[in-house]
């Protein structure tokens, strides 16, 4: 057990309570067979952010919408703000997944926004909390969907992108939420970015790191980018697994372990150098069809994941594995056979908004660790499009996109508290 942290003094034991109803309440609302089901683009996201509504505007808040339907709330005297600094996360998850991925991100902007307003206090800068729609890929393959549409970045393929369910369209979805699907579609942006001071995103750990490290927050230095591949083959020969000899062997198994051990020793070599890297095969098959135990399979293939805050890194890995499947084809007498690589460049965060969470977090008392996210969020997108983008983490065990991802409240309010103290604490730089 890790120590539980104290709520800091500056939130009262009644906004905890209130936001751990608004969860209670939502985890109700959206409970699946299994944990929570928010389909992006659905009745059930549409009434979450409803029920979200509904609370901030029994707190005093304003509320709008914005062109992509993602509902924006803010004190009044913010709302008409020539610029702002967004907050925020969605609302949607993935099927039967758990309460706090994304909804923890909306709720800790909108007990900022309670607080504030109850204290009577101005934030440094004014400030918006937008609930985003559809970043979750699950329902649809395309990620980021609702901060996408707000640049304009969706392309025909994605709007064409079939509902895992109903085997309808993304865009008819879009369009039944109440969204002019027009622009969306003509790749117009929906909003104005040089408006945004900035986009700071909180949002739960979906690794171990803060469980191992016993902290209750983290401060998010950038957001890993990845180059994946779906399915790569390994072609070799077949043969009986009794009758044919060591050296006469083409055998695609090993060939990929082979490929596999050159590359964790890369991943090696990189992180002790001090780069960051992850590397993933996490679907590995023979073909059923003709596999047994006693056949040398004639191909074998897998899907890789290599993430990277690091540009370079990817880049070097992609050489790596190029050059070792080269080797481990001449040695093993094999062939490898690539699909189209799929690519996300990584974010980096703002390094003044970096500098300015830690020093909230210090200012309450919590260490100031740094981290990168292994995840993508939303941020990825604001800070790949020239928005100064900071993050921050929350505790949680279990990871998440599962039924038991489980954040405690006092960890959930301890990354509020950061928040509000970055939010209201003015440096003199406005
Ligand atoms: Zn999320």
């Amino acid at each position: 057990m890790s120590n539980r942290t104290t709520i800091p003094s500056s939130f009262a034991q009644k906004d905890c309570d209130r936001v751990a109803g608004l969860f209670a309440q939502i985890a109700t609302r959206t409970a699946d067979t299994q944990g929570v089901s928010r389909p992006a683009y659905s009745e059930i996201e549409t009434e979450t952010i409803n029920f979200l509504i509904d609370f901030a505007r029994k707190n005093g808040l304003e509320v709008e919408f914005d062109a992509a339907a993602n509902a924006l709330f803010s004190l009044p005297e913010d709302r008409d703000a020539e610029k702002y600094v967004l907050v925020g996360s969605h609302a949607d998850s993935v099927p039967n997944g758990g309460n706090f991925d994304g909804l923890a991100g909306i709720l800790a902007g909108l007990i900022c926004l309670v607080r504030a307003r109850e204290e009577g206090r101005k934030f440094a800068r004014p400030v918006k909390v937008i609930a985003l729609r559809g970043e979750e890929s699950a329902w649809y393959g395309p990620c980021y969907i609702g901060s996408k549409a707000l640049f304009g970045l969706l392309g025909a393929n994605e709007l064409g992108a079939l509902h895992k369910g109903d085997q309808r369209p993304l865009s008819a979805h879009m369009a039944d939420s109440g969204i002019d699907m027009k622009p969306v579609k003509a790749g117009q942006k929906l909003f104005d970015p040089s408006r945004l001071l900035a986009y700071v995103e909180v949002h739960i750990e979906q690794g171990p790191l803060l469980v191992n490290k016993d902290l209750p927050v983290a401060n998010v230095s950038g957001i890993r980018g990845n180059i994946r591949h779906k399915a790569i083959t390994c072609i070799g020969e077949a043969g009986h697994s009794g009758a044919v000899p060591r050296a006469y062997r083409r055998d695609p198994v090993l060939a990929m372990a082979d490929l596999f051990t050159r590359l964790d020793d890369d991943w090696d070599t990189i992180l002790q150098k001090g780069d960051d890297l992850v590397l993933t095969s996490g679907v590995v098959g023979t073909d059923p069809q003709k596999h047994a135990i006693a056949r040398i399979p004639d191909s074998i293939s897998f899907s890789l994941d290599v993430r990277s805050q690091d540009v370079e890194t990817l880049d070097s890995m992609r050489d790596l594995l190029r050059a070792h499947m080269r080797i481990v084809e001449r040695n093993r007498k094999i062939r490898f056979e690539m699909d189209d690589e799929l690519s996300v460049a990584p974010a980096l965060c703002d390094a003044d908004i970096v500098a300015g969470i830690s020093a909230a977090m210090r200012r309450l008392g919590y260490e100031d660790y740094v981290m990168p996210s292994g995840a993508g969020h939303d941020a990825a997108v604001f800070a790949n499009n020239g928005v100064p983008t900071g993050m921050i983490f929350i505790r949680n065990r279990n990871g998440s996109h599962n039924p038991h991802e489980a954040m405690e409240m006092d960890d959930f309010m301890a990354a509020s508290s950061v928040l509000y103290d970055y939010l209201t604490f003015d440096d003199g730089a406005a």
